[in-house]
């Protein structure tokens, strides 16, 4: 019903009676809504219409009207028909971002336009390298009176010539001028109850405020006396509304009615993937977070809660003892100091930018989450309005800044909520940061003892960004929580790390020898000789037992009674591979691909490829290298592409079904893989694989591209074990692949559905869970039966506990971390394979994970 037809495309003009017609405003292929790649289109939230991807920088008049509004930034305008039609049409993917680079705007708000009229130009070349996507939307937005009853099917359209959409009054109502009025919500008001886990924390927050950009509504957000406008993210937070409380939503303006709409979906939506926002889970053996101070009954102790594992002995060092304190009153005009502190946020932004990138491309996904958290709350109205006001003020701009942010802590404070005390660190960390670019320094702070146990109220992720973590031998902070993001990245760094000392802890003298264990929750100022020589001793023997695995970890390793088993490394970089020959890896058992190319305006060419790999392949000096071909989808997204919004990306077009949507990325990543010299030394691996059909296909186009090459030598072709109807058909990939990877991440993820994103399931999601170790063993028993061989390159060949039941099983390589191949080699020196096999079958038995993890631990001990 909803396609026009070709002659209607020709000929736009001739309406059928009552209906109203827009012609194109751009030049290019069509879109549908839905594959629009923002789901605030796509979904509709700005009402029906259509997309394109336009070819020519030109937004034309899609029919004779009104301008109603036009963003500040130029990247998008509503008209308004003279039937009543609102139309919005909104160049590229977030383009509001590009504060107006690239758009020419030539119209102003309440110009009378015609059809074909230029509205705004723009600069193609800027808006597709700034933006994400450069789809454009023509949306109505006041789809509840005009509905669409015909529109554009795939193909192309012409600025001013084709026919996109052609519509009709709802109800009957005969289209005529609609009184204004009639579409301004005066106010909408809606109730609603909170689902997130946490309530409403900082994502769903800053998601709320990004539903209603560019809306032409003001929502307020109402719970209990205190309110807050939909922009401020601190504001927002500062209401202290958890999870099950119930808020009002409030707005006002001609949009009221979606805007209020679009804020309750995304309060009301489940909370999938909010990393950062419900509490981690802390590190097993830690107590939950606590915030009072905790002096213990033994003298000179103090007790916390840890943060990160291990024990030291150092020299205490006050980290935040100076502050940094800009003067008060400005020594410029407030336009220069305005302009000031505009470049230090530019400047903190870009710096966060970067942090987001170079954590993502390690793999560092809780790290980059808190990165790209800041960047929300920099850009805060509740903070830059206030530092502006205090600036005209006659403040300084570091003043205005610093006061901002105390303000909003003050706010915060009064909210009795861990979470939110955690966020105020955050706030207290953006003081720093932009204190910091406008100039003002703290450098004494800076000049370490070797040794150095490092104190501070709270550290802040920047603080451990800068300081020279070579000399700082554990952190102690008298605040702070086990979920905190100094925590996260303290033991993502391997310092022990103990937190929630309390203020007793600012007692402690600058200078003081003390001991920190931090599994043990233990802080002790007054050690007596024997405490520290324990302490000593305690560190010494693990660091001597890292030595002594670094030591023999360039020698391949094997059971006591002889099982070979391959220690190989994950990677997804050049330095990865650097790292992984260093620490002794025999190979490469996993090259995650997707990690080298995320942050990337295109897809990399053939030639990029083959450049990448070759790199890695010299690094590896001969070692051979898995190189699975791109896992993007789910949890893993890359820049250039966007793939349209699914429901469930854990069950979508991920690893290698993206190939069904876009083989040009397979073939090229292909031939670039067969390009690496010297051909035996690199293996290609399949990810996501389902059943043999798969394989065989690309099997197939594989030898294809070899033969196009004119390649002689063969190619090993192994296929990932992620899912479980590859596992039970193991034996059938077996025979047309040559070897067979269990990822158990995903594996695991989906034999016990449970999400490996969602941290509140991270405990249960656990790859010794006996129904994972099955799949294990059914595959490795279908590889037998096809004389190949089984690796594991997911977290679980790095579990200590897993790896004697692992190699019991039969499998025979382990691809882990690089800087764990030393003492998972060591683990494997000391097992009897006989042995291993025996409890690995009794492993299969068990009931539970936990089961699997006692019983394993009471036959192999940790060190
Ligand atoms: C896995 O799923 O276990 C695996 C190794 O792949 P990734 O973690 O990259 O999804
Ligand atoms: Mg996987």
């Amino acid at each position: 019903m909803e396609r026009i037809e070709e002659s209607r495309l020709m000929d736009p003009l001739k309406p059928a009676e009552a209906h109203v017609v827009l012609v194109s405003p751009f030049t290019g292929p069509v879109v549908p809504l839905a594959a629009v790649p923002d789901p605030v289109f796509a979904e509709g939230l700005f009402g029906d219409g259509i997309g394109i991807d336009p070819l020519v920088g030109k937004l034309i008049a899609p029919c004779d009207g009104t301008v109603m509004h036009l963003a500040r930034t130029g990247h998008a305008v509503t008209l308004q028909s003279a039937e009543g039609v609102q139309v919005l049409v909104h160049i590229g993917i977030d383009t509001v971002e590009l504060n107006g680079e690239g758009f020419s705007p030539k119209i102003a708000q309440g110009d009378s336009v015609r059809r074909g009229d230029t509205l705004i130009e723009f600069d193609l070349d800027v808006v597709a390298c700034r933006a994400p996507s450069l789809v454009s939307v023509v949306a109505i937005a006041n789809s509840d009176a005009f509905e669409v009853v015909e529109r554009a099917g795939a193909g192309h359209v012409e600025a001013g010539a084709s026919t996109l959409l052609v519509l009709r009054a709802r109800g009957g109502v005969v289209p005529g001028a609609i009184p204004e009025h009639e579409f301004i919500a005066d106010e909408v008001r809606r109730t609603i109850t909170l689902a997130h886990a946490g309530g409403l924390h900082a994502r769903p927050a800053a998601r709320a405020r990004e539903a209603v950009r560019g809306v032409d509504a003001r929502v307020e957000v109402r719970y209990g006396e205190r309110k807050a406008a939909i922009e401020s993210v601190v504001g927002l937070l500062a209401l202290g509304a958890g999870e099950g409380v119930t808020i009002e939503l409030v707005g006002i303006g001609k949009e009221a009615e979606r805007a209020v709409n679009a804020v309750a979906e995304e309060l009301l939506r489940e909370a999938a993937g909010e990393a950062h926002e419900v509490p981690a889970r802390a590190p097993a053996s830690a107590p939950a977070p606590v915030t009072a101070s905790a002096a213990t009954a033994e003298p000179g102790v103090l007790a916390g809660v840890c943060a990160a594992p291990g024990v030291a002995v150092g020299t205490l060092v006050r980290w935040d003892e100076a502050e940094l304190t800009p003067a008060e009153a400005a020594s410029n005009t407030p336009a220069a100091e305005s302009r000031a502190l505009d470049k230090a946020i530019a400047a903190v932004d870009a710096e966060l930018d970067h942090s987001v990138r170079t954590a993502s491309q390690r793999g560092a996904i809780g790290e980059a989450g808190i990165f790209t958290m800041h960047r929300v709350l920099l850009e805060d109205p509740a903070l830059v309005d206030t530092a502006r006001d205090a600036i005209s003020l006659g403040k300084s701009a570091g003043y205005a800044w610093r006061e901002a942010i105390r303000a909003q802590i003050a706010v915060l404070g009064k909210v009795d909520d861990p979470l939110l005390a955690e966020r105020a660190a955050d706030l207290r960390d953006l003081e720093k940061r932009v204190l910091r670019a406008l100039g003002l320094s703290n450098t004494a702070a800076r000049v370490l003892p070797d040794e150095a146990v490092l104190a501070a109220d709270e550290f802040t992720p920047s603080d451990l960004a800068t300081l020279d973590r070579s000399r700082v031998t554990a952190l102690v902070m008298a605040r702070g929580g086990a979920t905190s993001h100094a925590a996260i990245i303290a033991r993502q760094a391997g310092i022990p790390a103990l937190v929630a000392l309390g203020d007793a802890l600012k007692q402690v003298e600058e200078g003081t020898q003390v001991v920190v264990d931090a599994g043990a929750g233990r802080f002790a100022y007054t050690p007596s000789a024997a405490d520290i020589d324990r302490a000593r001793n305690e560190r010494l023997r693990l660091a001597g037992l890292r030595e002594a695995n670094r030591r023999s970890s360039h020698e391949a390793a094997a059971t006591r009674d002889g099982r070979a088993v391959e220690i190989a490394a994950n990677i997804a970089t050049l330095d990865d591979a650097v790292t992984a020959v260093d620490n002794g890896a025999d190979a490469v058992g996993l090259l995650r691909t997707e990690l080298m190319f995320i942050h990337r305006q295109a897809a990399p060419t053939v030639d990029e490829h083959r450049q990448s790999y070759q790199a890695i392949a010299d690094a590896l000096k001969g070692r051979t290298a898995i190189i699975r071909t791109l896992d993007v989808g789910a949890d893993k997204e890359v820049d250039y592409l966007t793939l349209p919004p699914e429901p469930n990306p854990a069950l979508g077009l991920r690893g290698i079904r993206l190939a069904q949507v876009r083989p040009d990325l397979l073939d090229d990543q292909l031939r670039g893989l067969l390009a690496v010299k010297p051909a035996g030394k690199v293996r290609i691996l399949l990810p996501m694989v389902t059943d043999v059909g798969e394989l065989v296909r690309l099997r197939e186009r594989i030898e294809a591209f070899a033969r196009e090459a004119g390649r002689t030598e063969p190619i090993e072709v192994g296929v990932m074990i992620e899912v479980p109807s590859a596992a039970l058909l193991a034996d059938q990939l077996a025979r047309h692949a040559d070897f067979l990877s269990i990822g158990t991440n995903d594996l695991t993820q989906y034999t016990l559905a449970m999400d490996r994103c969602q941290p509140d399931l991270a405990a249960q999601a656990d790859g010794l869970h006996p129904a994972v170790l099955r799949l294990v063993a059914a595959t490795v028993e279908g590889a037998n039966r096809h004389g190949k061989w089984v690796g594991v390159c997911g977290a679980l060949a790095g579990d200590p506990l897993a790896v004697p039941l692992l190699v019991g099983l039969g499998v025979s390589e382990l691809s882990v971390d690089p800087v764990s191949v030393p003492s998972i080699k060591a683990r494997v020196r000391k097992l009897d394979y006989n042995e291993c096999r025996a409890r690995a079958q009794n492993a299969l038995a068990l009931e539970s994970a936990q089961a699997v993890r006692t019983a394993s631990a009471a036959t192999w001990p940790l060190d």
